[in-house]
């Protein structure tokens, strides 16, 4: 399977830092989204995403992948946990991890919190793999909030899951993905899709025609729409 990737983050145009971190290996990739201010959310973020980063190069195609990023995602909880305990000034930071681990033309997936991972495949079919760990994503769930009440809703960013904050942590590990060439993945912090919607992320990521400039484009349109938050974003086009 030959793929090309392309990862960006931009720090929007409201936020005084970025707390966002990404990984775009050659076979590993993921998103983080601090959260903790005073610049402990962009320590949460990057050491979360740590063994994630250790992991790429060495995937073996007889492991269970989902799990083999599961626990990375788990050693990068006991990172900031560890962090937090040693620098009280960053107790109580977090992030969300998104993660993907590309083998034998599977995409393999773990998840915790509200950062997400989109397929596109040709002509325009747009896939949300990972589901949002917020209170209005599982009230959308049960049926008891619509995608439209959701997107504006005042509570829309309170997270269910966080990385970082207990030992303990649950992992989301969606079923791999069986690729096709012109299939194209997108891991996005949720500076992305609260600006643009599914839609405008289908088209823009079906767009150009190199990664880079796919996420260029996102980035301006994102920017063009107002940016209040960080906005990160790994690219994956399966040739
Ligand atoms: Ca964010």
């Amino acid at each position: 399977m030959d793929v090309v990737m392309h990862g960006a983050s931009h720090q929007g145009l409201v936020r005084t830092g970025n707390e966002d971190a990404f990984v775009c290996g050659s076979q590993v990739f993921a998103v983080a989204d601090g959260l903790g201010g005073h610049n402990a959310g962009e320590v949460a973020s990057r050491l979360a995403l740590g063994p994630l980063a250790a992991l790429d190069g060495g995937i073996n195609p007889g492991d269970d992948l989902a799990q083999v990023l599961a626990q990375a995602i788990r050693s990068g909880n006991d990172a900031v946990l560890a962090d937090a305990q040693a620098n009280p000034e960053r107790h109580g930071m977090g992030t969300t991890v998104t993660a993907a681990a590309l083998c034998d033309g599977a995409a393999h997936l773990a998840h915790v919190g509200d950062s997400r991972a989109y397929l596109l495949r040709p002509p325009d079919s747009l896939w949300q793999l990972t589901a949002d760990h917020t209170q209005v994503a599982e009230q959308v769930r049960q049926g008891l909030l619509s995608n439209e009440e959701a997107a504006v809703h005042p509570e829309r960013n309170v997270l269910l899951r966080v990385v970082g904050l207990d030992p303990e942590i649950d992992v989301d590990t969606p079923e791999p993905v069986a690729l096709a060439p012109g299939d194209r993945l997108l891991l996005c912090s949720d500076g992305l899709n609260a600006v643009l919607n599914d839609e405008a992320i289908g088209v823009l990521l079906g767009g150009a025609d190199d990664p880079e400039a796919v996420c260029d484009e996102l980035i301006r349109a994102t920017l063009a729409g107002g940016a209040p938050d960080n906005v990160t974003l790994v690219v994956v086009f399966v040739r």
